[in-house]
């Protein structure tokens, strides 16, 4: 996956704000944030979405949640609450094929998106 830019932060080629790494995954402030706070957690291994990530290993999804929320808690989100969102595909607004949750917090935000 030798031009995706997650591979690339996850293998430090490229620089970003780690805010936490492990064997399996790693979480950074999105470059464009949308929140007060807006991290991204991806795993090192290359995914292109959520339904090849699950195909493959089937409680990934939930490790990738433990993150999450330890993040969260890290940041100070828990309290006044905080969302994860997953896009996937062209209709769920993708724009990096590397499987990544994001993690937006520190304002309130409406519902539906658009
Ligand atoms: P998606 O639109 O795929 O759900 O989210 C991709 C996210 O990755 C966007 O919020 C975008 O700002 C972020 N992003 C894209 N390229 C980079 C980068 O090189 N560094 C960082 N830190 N974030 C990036
Ligand atoms: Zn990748």
């Amino acid at each position: 996956m030798g031009e995706c830019v997650f591979c690339k932060i996850a293998s430090g080629e490229i620089p970003a704000k780690l805010l936490y790494q492990d064997d399996e995954f790693v979480a950074f402030a999105d470059i464009n944030p949308q929140a007060p706070v807006h991290l991204l957690v991806i795993p090192r291994t290359h995914y292109a979405n959520i339904v090849e990530a699950q195909k493959a290993d089937a409680s990934l999804g939930g490790r990738m949640l433990s993150v999450v929320t330890r993040l969260a808690e890290e940041q100070g989100l828990s309290g006044q609450g905080f969302r994860v969102v997953c896009n996937t595909g062209n209709n769920g607004g993708q724009t990096v094929g590397h499987l990544h949750f994001h993690v937006l917090g520190g304002r309130f935000m409406s519902w539906p998106p658009g």
